[in-house]
Formats: structure tokens, C-alpha cells, sequence
């Protein structure tokens, strides 16, 4: 495989958030959650929590789990509220995939790349990063379907990279 593809490539690819095997993840070493908030989390255009959401966060912390929020949102207010309301740390204007949101996030949450997963919809931006920083990689699909034409054409170079690798 290519270097290009291995940075690229999830360790796991889902449907959605509450198809993933945390069970599965705490047995790899997994403490620490680094979690995308738009599309991954909630709809983008949604401003607040749903109660299975909810649910899902307060279901991670009881099965000891250390969350925090990274998005590249450019707005703080909203991400901060998101984050006040689950009552885990928040990032906004993460840059994502530079290194920078991922290294705040590990220090943020105390633990090890190799103790972290990044759960996310965006292969450029939540996967490449947090591969370069050799954290755990789990995609998953985009909450809200794409009308915008540039980012129609970025979710399909997503599937034609993830048809190849
Ligand atoms: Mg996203």
C-alpha cells in the first residue's frame, strides 16, 4: 500500500456513531475519545443535542471513556454550547487536518495518541489528521446530505479514495 493511502485510510469505517464497538475499542487500549461535532455528532445546521446523542455521551462516560469535542467550526459560541451541554471540553477553529486540534485534544483529555480515536465524517481533514498524529481513525458517514457543489466534489474524491484503499 501506498504511503498516500496509509495516511488516508481509517482503521474503521461506519454507518454512524452508534455503530461503533466500543467494547472492541477499550480491548485495543482505547481511553480517549477525540470527537468531530458537524456531520459526525449532529447535523451541521442543528444547533442543539438530541436526547439519543445525549444518551450516546453520558453511555461513553459510564463506560470510562474521556471525551472532547475538536471541530474546525468557525463559530466558537456554538461549539462551546455543544460542548457545555455534554459537559466535555470543546474546540473550535481546530484546523484540522493540521496537528495542532489533535495534540490540544490528547493534552486536553491526558493520554497517549496510541490511547485515542478520532471519530469523524471528513477523510481530509478528521482521518488524515489524526493518522498523522497515529491516533486511531474511525469514519464516519456525513449526517446531512451535500447541495453545496464543492463539497459534493469532495465527498466523492472521499468515495473514490475509500473504492481504493
Ligand atoms: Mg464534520
Amino acid at each position: 500500500m501506498n504511503s498516500w493511502q496509509e495516511i488516508l485510510k481509517p482503521n474503521e469505517i461506519v454507518k454512524d456513531i452508534h455503530e461503533i464497538d466500543f467494547a472492541q475499542l477499550k480491548s485495543r487500549g482505547i481511553k480517549a475519545l477525540i470527537l468531530d461535532i458537524d456531520d459526525t455528532l449532529i447535523p451541521r445546521q442543528v444547533n442543539d443535542i438530541s436526547p439519543a446523542v445525549f444518551e450516546w455521551v453520558t453511555t461513553r462516560k459510564e463506560e470510562g471513556f474521556k471525551l472532547c469535542l475538536a471541530s474546525n467550526s468557525r463559530h466558537p459560541i456554538r461549539v462551546k454550547y455543544i460542548g457545555d451541554t455534554l459537559e466535555v471540553p470543546a474546540m473550535a477553529l481546530g484546523f484540522k487536518p493540521l496537528p495542532f486540534a489533535f495534540w490540544r485534544s490528547l493534552k486536553a483529555l491526558g493520554v497517549k495518541p496510541e490511547e485515542a480515536a478520532m471519530i469523524g465524517d471528513q477523510l481530509f481533514m478528521d482521518i488524515l489528521g489524526a493518522n498523522l498524529v497515529k491516533i486511531y481513525t474511525i469514519y464516519v458517514k456525513h449526517l446531512t446530505p451535500e447541495t453545496f457543489l464543492p463539497r459534493i466534489w469532495m465527498r466523492q474524491a472521499e468515495e473514490w479514495l475509500l473504492n481504493r484503499i
